[in-house]
């Protein structure tokens, strides 16, 4: 059976890293995966993470299951950072928030619930949108649509286009936006654009599915909530999926959550018994340390102020190689736009659509060892003080020419 088999084609986002990790060039430059560096250019663990981690050792008890859905404490925490406790959301008991493996496995459980008790409904994605969304959604088995987004022409939200577009949208239909930071655009909708979103969605009678991987990687913790808060304010029906992979750190913990708001909190208890069905017959229950972790954070306010910081610390570092990237291709006389190198700036999060085209990414990688995905889209956080005038002039090079 086996050996007839043809390998597959690797991860575009991924399998680029397995090839910058081949490259000897010691002056490679990994601007591919979406994982945040520091100034030099590592992944640490962040020291809340660290401080987490100790007093687990010190007081953890037992390596038991834990429930289907993962711990009450993790879920309380969780919910506590989507929701101000005065939202009715919570005060009503509508909202159910699940421990899931990562945001990915939080998106997965999403999509295996809909094809299991919503199975005419089709879940509507942005262009462009991760690339992950639509394998995930397509193994889960959910019919697929799309909705312009990005003006690519603009820099910005096509915000038009796309609120024509979801004039297609039946009763019942699930509609993807991400939180903050849209990957892999880097735009995000301005707070007037998420009433206009909501109002449409509520209008068309759609369950908005939130993608919200980079809570804090934008303009902080609660300004980037601005969606989640407007849609759970107009819409009576939510799905969140929450990673803590970049804002904690913790890639490798696979640690998220999936939140379910219903109209009723009965209803919701039934979305939650729904959903531990589905969560049972895939991975049974949760892996703990990750949630160990973060309720750990969050509900110590000495190292709930001392994560805060640290997230600070890594959205101001991008913002500030967003300016230098910007300030060395002006200094170069490179323009990344018809209006500029301006964007650069103003888009949000880890991401940005560089403009540079598949031409220029092939080029960088071979000539300059510097690894961009196919879109250009690149990832800001690997850029540091140290490699962004090698950067500037490699794009220089390669766009001259
Ligand atoms: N959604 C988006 C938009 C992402 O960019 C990512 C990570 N790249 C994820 C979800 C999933 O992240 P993870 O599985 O590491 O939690």
């Amino acid at each position: 059976m086996f050996e007839n088999v043809q390998p597959a084609p690797p991860d575009p986002i991924l399998g680029l890293t397995e090839a910058f990790k081949a490259d000897t060039n010691p002056d490679k430059i990994n601007l591919g995966v979406g994982v945040y560096k520091d100034a030099n250019g590592t992944t640490p663990v962040l020291e809340s993470v660290k401080a987490a981690e100790k007093t687990l050792l010190e007081t953890e008890k037992t390596k038991a299951y834990l429930p289907i859905d993962g711990s009450p404490a993790y879920s309380d925490a969780i919910k506590a950072l989507l929701f101000p406790a005065s939202s009715p959301v919570v005060a009503e008991g509508r909202a159910v928030t699940l421990h899931a493996p990562s945001g990915t496995g939080a998106l997965r459980v999403a999509g295996e619930y809909l094809a299991s008790n919503h199975p005419e409904s089709r879940i509507w994605m942005s262009t462009p949108t991760w690339p992950n969304h639509a394998p995930i959604f397509t193994a889960a088995g959910v019919a697929q649509e799309a909705y312009p987004y990005y003006d690519a022409q603009g820099q910005k939200l096509d915000i038009d286009a796309m609120l024509a577009a979801l004039d297609g949208v039946k009763a019942g239909d699930v509609v993807l936006l991400h939180g903050c930071c849209h990957n892999p655009s880097g735009v995000d909708p301005t707070p007037e654009q998420w009433v206009a979103i909501a109002d449409k969605l509520a209008e068309k009678k759609a369950v908005a599915l939130l993608d919200f991987a980079y809570q804090g990687f934008g303009s902080g913790i609660d300004e980037d909530s601005v969606g989640l808060h407007t849609l759970a304010e107009k819409l009576p029906e939510l799905i969140v999926c929450t990673s803590y992979s970049k804002n904690f750190s913790l890639y490798n913990e696979r640690i998220g959550a999936l939140t379910f708001v219903a109209p009723s909190a009965d209803a919701a208890k039934a979305v939650l018994s729904q959903v531990k069905t589905v969560i049972r017959r895939m991975y049974s229950n949760p892996p703990a340390h990750g949630a160990g972790i973060v309720t750990t954070i969050l509900n110590d306010a000495s190292l709930r102020a001392r994560w805060e910081v640290e997230l600070a610390a890594m959205r101001e570092r991008i913002q500030s190689m967003r300016s230098k990237l910007a300030t060395g291709l002006d200094q170069r006389s490179v323009q990344l736009s018809a209006t500029g190198n301006g964007f650069l700036t103003t888009q949000r999060g880890m991401f940005s659509f560089s403009g540079l085209n598949k031409d220029h990414v092939q080029k960088l990688r071979a000539e300059y060892a510097i690894y961009i995905v196919g879109s250009g889209r690149i990832n800001v956080a690997g850029i540091t003080d140290n490699n962004v005038d090698r950067l500037c002039d490699a794009i220089a090079a390669v766009t001259k020419n």
